[in-house]
């Protein structure tokens, strides 16, 4: 494909089959290679699909301000498509993300407005601020991913059929963790609509609620975790659309330790969202050894946007993370 625009890129990334997970467990691991994106990360297609939705309907207009609130990826997708589009970006992100991601955001031209995190209850939480930016911004246009559900549809129209093409329909199971829920909305509600046995399983991380949630009905969570983008304590409008069979918790730990194997043993550089959503993909493949089973997931984004945390040693050691490989 040739193209003269940079959003024209966006999306029909290749399916990576996991061979050193694939192997070991007698399945099939795939994971689809969204940190190849221009933005390099899923929440490019998030982006354009907010972006052109809002276009149509005309809440977005040439000369705009895109204002929206994000741990990162969403702002960079927005921001890589808003030069050629005409329109400024104003990012609203907590202050603990990864360095790279504040770097690569003015790089782009985007204007990031750092707050501290805090629990989305309180008014000064990221998605109220870049809300409350929106309403006293004129010419402007709040993204919202969280709720606007042109984020799943985007998914639904995009990532689910590439995977049931990739694979020629030949899709057993599906696993992802969530951020909004766009990438698990959307995905899911293609693929179950092809065959619903296609298994679907959340993935996630400690301190998210929604395993819990899965698993008992309740929102709930303990502990913490250094991935970014995902894990939540709400259910969002795009959530909602997801169909979910299963959940499964990862630690911190088995997140790194598939980040180190996957780097080592396929040569395959992912962040840590991806080490989340692999892990509970291998999880499930041993759950059913031997059975040649196809299982997606998706490689979010890749480890060189935390390059500052997953290849520190001294930041490692703080969290008492061990740099090992899965097996
Ligand atoms: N991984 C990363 C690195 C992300 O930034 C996000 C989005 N916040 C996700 C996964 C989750 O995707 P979604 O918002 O579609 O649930």
């Amino acid at each position: 494909m040739i193209t003269g625009l940079t959003w024209e890129a966006i999306g029909k990334t290749p399916l990576i089959k996991l061979e050193s997970l694939s192997k070991h467990s007698g399945c099939e691991i795939f994971g689809k290679a969204e940190f190849l994106n221009p933005g390099g990360s899923v929440k490019d297609r998030t982006a354009l699909g907010i972006i052109s939705e809002a276009r149509e309907a005309g809440l977005l207009k040439p000369g705009y301000t895109i204002i929206e609130g994000t741990a990162g990826n969403t702002g960079i997708g927005l921001a890589t498509i808003a030069p050629q589009m005409g329109y400024c970006c104003k990012i609203v992100m907590p202050n603990n993300q990864s360095q790279e991601k504040y770097d690569i955001l003015k790089a782009l031209g985007a204007e990031v407005i750092m707050v501290p995190p805090c629990p989305f209850a309180n008014e000064n939480h990221f998605y109220h601020t870049a809300m409350r930016l929106a309403q006293t911004t004129p010419q402007s246009f709040w993204a919202n991913q969280f709720e606007n559900t042109a984020n799943y549809r985007v998914h639904y129209q995009t990532t689910g059929p590439e995977i049931w093409e990739q694979l020629k329909g030949q899709v057993d199971a599906f696993v992802s963790a969530v951020g909004t829920g766009g990438t698990i909305g959307g995905v899911s509600k293609f693929l179950k609509e092809k065959n619903p046995k296609v298994h679907i399983r959340l993935a996630d991380p400690l301190g998210s609620g929604l395993y819990s949630y899965i698993k008992e009905g309740a929102i709930a969570s303990a502990g913490s975790s250094i991935t970014e983008g995902i894990g939540i304590m709400r259910l969002t409008e795009n959530f909602k659309a997801a169909v979910v069979d299963d959940a499964f918790q990862v630690t911190d730990q088995n997140m790194l330790s598939t980040v180190y194997h996957l780097a080592k043993c396929d040569g395959l550089l992912v962040g840590t969202s991806a080490g989340i959503n692999v892990f509970a993909a291998y999880q499930y493949a041993m759950e059913n050894k031997n059975s040649g089973k196809k299982i997606v997931t998706i490689l979010c984004d890749s480890a060189l946007r935390y390059q500052s945390k997953l290849f520190n040693e001294a930041f490692l050691k703080e969290k008492g993370l061990v740099k090992n490989l899965l097996f």
